[in-house]
Formats: C-alpha cells, sequence, structure tokens
C-alpha cells in the first residue's frame, strides 16, 4: 500500500491552523489522525476536576498516571475520552486553555503520553496504514524517524482572528474578544517554548510552512505534495 508506514507529523505555534491542516491532510490521503493537543487538554481537565494544583508540578507528577486517556483517530470525527467519557468539549474551556501548558511542562506527564502517542502511532503503522501526527514536538521527540515534517506558523494577528472566529462560532467577534485570544495564545507559546522537557521548536529535517496568507486548502496541498513526493 503507497501510504503503508507513512507518518506525517505536524508541530507549530497555538492557532496556526494545524487542527484543520493535520485533518485535511489525513483525510485527502486516507491517513488516521492523532491530536496530541488533545491528550494534554483531557490530563488536564482531569487534574483540574481532581482538585491538584495545576502550578505544582509535583503535585501534577504524583497524580497524573491515574486518568485512562483514549484518543480516537478518524480525522472525520477524532474523539477524546478520559476514564470512559467523551471530553471533547470541555478541554477547550478558557479554564483548561489557562492550565495546559503548565500541565504539559512537568516530565512526567510527557512522559505517560508519550508512550500513549507511540502507541497510537505503532497501532495505526502496523496494520499497513499511515498516520498524521500534531502537536508541539512531534517531529523532535515523539516521532523522529517521521517521513514527513512540517512546522506551521503564522502571523499572531492571523492566528488570533482565527481562533475567535471559532470560538465566536457564528456570533460577532469584538476587538477585545480577538486581543483576550491573541494574549492566552501568546501565553501559552511562551511557556511551550521555553520548557525543558520537549519545548515547542522546528525539528531538524522539517518544512516550514507560513500560512498567514495562505488557504486551508493550499496548506493542505502542499503538505499532500511533500508526502507524495518523499
Ligand atoms: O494543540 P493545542 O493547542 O490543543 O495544545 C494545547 C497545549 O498542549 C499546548 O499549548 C501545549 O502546552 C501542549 N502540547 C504539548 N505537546 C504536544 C501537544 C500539545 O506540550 N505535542
Amino acid at each position: 500500500m503507497e501510504n503503508a508506514g507513512l507518518v506525517v507529523a505536524i508541530d507549530g505555534v497555538s492557532g496556526s491552523g494545524k487542527s484543520s491542516t493535520s485533518r485535511g491532510v489525513a483525510s485527502r490521503l486516507g491517513l488516521a489522525y492523532l491530536d496530541t493537543g488533545a491528550m494534554f487538554r483531557a490530563m488536564t481537565w482531569w487534574l483540574l476536576r481532581a482538585d491538584v494544583d495545576v502550578q505544582d508540578a509535583a503535585a501534577v507528577a504524583a497524580r497524573c498516571g491515574e486518568p485512562e486517556i483514549v484518543s480516537g483517530t478518524d480525522p472525520a470525527a477524532p474523539t477524546i475520552t478520559v476514564d470512559g467519557r467523551d471530553v471533547g468539549v470541555e478541554i477547550r474551556s478558557a479554564e483548561v486553555n489557562a492550565a495546559v501548558s503548565p500541565v504539559s511542562a512537568v516530565p512526567e506527564v510527557r512522559a505517560r503520553l508519550l508512550a500513549l502517542q507511540r502507541a497510537v502511532i505503532a497501532d495505526a503503522t502496523t496494520g499497513g496504514g499511515g498516520i498524521v501526527v500534531e502537536g508541539r514536538d512531534i517531529g523532535s521527540v515523539v516521532a523522529p524517524d517521521a517521513q514527513v515534517k512540517v512546522y506551521l506558523t503564522a502571523d499572531p494577528a492571523a492566528r488570533a482572528d482565527r481562533r475567535a472566529a471559532e470560538e465566536g462560532a457564528g456570533s460577532a467577534v469584538d476587538a477585545a474578544a480577538v486581543e483576550a485570544v491573541r494574549a492566552s495564545l501568546l501565553a501559552r507559546d511562551e511557556i511551550d517554548s521555553s520548557r525543558a522537557t520537549a519545548p515547542l521548536t522546528m525539528a531538524e529535517g522539517a518544512v516550514h510552512v507560513d500560512t498567514t496568507s495562505s488557504s486551508l486548502e493550499e496548506v493542505v496541498d502542499r503538505i499532500a505534495d511533500l508526502a507524495g513526493a518523499r
């Protein structure tokens, strides 16, 4: 099979269009899809509910082995469950947005989710299929042997506009809301890029794609071409 064993790693800053792009590429090429950000969000959601102080790395490390996190890998309908409960909506809350980066900086959290991520990738690729994996450290740490690596960026203003439009879903988006989203994205980028373990970085061999003035379709085309040319 043409895509047997293919791993496409898509990393990048918050709001660069990673999720839409990754799902689009997976659908186009008939691959599975793994959203690793959703796993970190699911862990964070569970810790908040368990009343763990997310700023206390030792407390987070002590409890992060407890929740059972399961990712569904259909790009048309990705799912995420914690202890059997679908948390697809809850993990996008402002509360989780504010807590996810400190949680993701804890090495024990990363080690636990790394093992889960590698198991999903092995499962998808051993059956003769392939997978698109999106996150911050996929090309550098999770799947350094990925045949295709992409690093997505976009201007902060474009990222904030897109994310605010997604979150406002249909209602008019005002300037103050866009500014709040922009501040939240930049705060997460700062923590994600400066942490000691597996920081956000452009992996060796990655192709940098700036999505500021490209349509989703154009970016998906570009990455599908990279996969085809490998
Ligand atoms: O991709 P998303 O914005 O949903 O990711 C949420 C957070 O999860 C990021 O801000 C980052 O702190 C963390 N994350 C990570 N490593 C990944 C994916 C996400 O640290 N591979």
